[in-house]
């Protein structure tokens, strides 16, 4: 394998995890990120789902791995461009340089769901309208406070913002945010145990092992109110506090309730690299995620030769899926090379 190189686009955990696992095989891995740091959208969480794991020591053993010598990481560096040329895969970055390899692995991950475009939550028009993302920000700095810097006596948290949503175009789950919103709500009742949390949701998608307990725990040790129900408006009064209106669907009533801060849990949507480089090369699926050959057994396979996918540019994943799936993908080339190999008699 000592004369294969690969070229990984993304050096969030699924390409890092790719790259680490192809080079402990003699494989020559050559990884683009566009961001001057790598680790992807780890480093926007401050502890993870569903223990509470420290965020940035995952980071920390995922970008310890660059360090192998069969590893090359270029940081601030897009791809541009990817094609087949002359029995081999070209990268072109945003400095217009050329780099080859037998194999191409897209790795580019998601970006978050920009919640300006629901204009009728108030975010970024209303300064207690905060997402999830902006959550982890603030608990890292061990306080969630309103802007006026007071301590919120209430939080709600609404699920389901720009994912499951006909509006916006994105049918599907994000599958991570029902259990991030339980997360939340622990940490900001152990921070402020004093003061109410509700969260509306669809329907709670617990699906991962240990979900359903944290779920229970949220609202049996911290007391966290749970409301089957959308909101439809949100509106600022005249102390800058957040009037929601809503409808609550198991009792059939409209509800008006003020909090002090409105956490909107947004979903997961395909990057622009993601698109960008899918369409390109004729690999797009569904709301511009990049399409796998088979999700039974070709899952890390595209429909194009030697071009291969991993992690979330194919579907919304958790952290350990992610990880787990770029290494699904650097065994797979490995075995697509040795085949290549045999074939050539090599
Ligand atoms: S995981 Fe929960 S909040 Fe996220 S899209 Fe699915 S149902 Fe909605």
């Amino acid at each position: 394998m000592n004369n294969k190189n690969v070229i990984i686009i993304g050096g969030g955990p699924a390409g890092i995890e790719a790259a680490f696992n192809l080079a402990n095989n003699d494989i020559s891995v050559t990884l683009f990120e566009k961001e001057s740091q790598p680790g992807g959208n780890v480093k926007n969480w401050a502890k993870l789902f569903p223990d509470f794991g420290d965020a940035s020591v995952v980071r920390k053993e995922l970008t310890d791995k660059l360090k192998h010598n069969n590893i090359k990481f270029l940081a601030n560096t897009k791809i541009d461009n990817l094609k087949w040329e002359n029995n081999n895969w070209v990268a072109i970055t945003d400095k217009d340089e050329k780099h080859t390899a037998d194999i191409a692995l897209l790795a580019t991950g998601f970006e978050v769901f920009d919640a300006r475009r629901k204009e009728e939550l108030g975010y970024g028009i209303y300064d207690n309208v905060i997402t999830s993302v902006d959550f982890e920000e603030m608990y890292k700095t061990g306080k969630i406070l309103t802007t006026e810097g007071k301590i919120p006596e209430r939080i709600a948290f609404l699920n389901c913002v720009g994912s499951r949503d006909e509006k916006v175009g994105n049918h599907y789950c994000s599958r991570v945010c029902c259990i991030t919103a339980v997360k939340q709500a622990i940490e900001f009742k152990e921070l402020v145990p004093q003061a109410q949390a509700y969260c509306f949701y669809m329907d709670m998608r617990m699906a991962g092992q240990f979900y359903e307990e944290l779920y229970r725990k949220s609202q049996e040790e911290f007391g966290v109110n749970y409301i089957r129900g959308r909101i439809s408006e949100a509106a600022v009064t005249m102390d800058k506090r957040i009037q929601i209106k809503a409808e609550d669907t198991l009792s059939a009533l409209p509800m008006k309730i003020t909090v002090d801060i409105l956490v909107l849990m947004v979903g997961i949507e395909s990057s622009e690299s993601t698109l960008k480089l899918s369409t390109d090369n004729n690999i797009v699926g569904p709301y511009g995620f990049a399409k796998s050959k088979s999700l039974f057994g070709k899952d890390n396979y595209s429909e194009k030769k030697g071009l291969f996918l991993a992690g979330t540019c194919k579907r919304p994943l958790t952290l350990p899926e992610t990880i787990a799936d770029g290494r699904s993908a650097a065994i797979e080339i490995i075995n697509y090379l040795r085949l290549l190999d045999e074939e050539l008699g090599i």
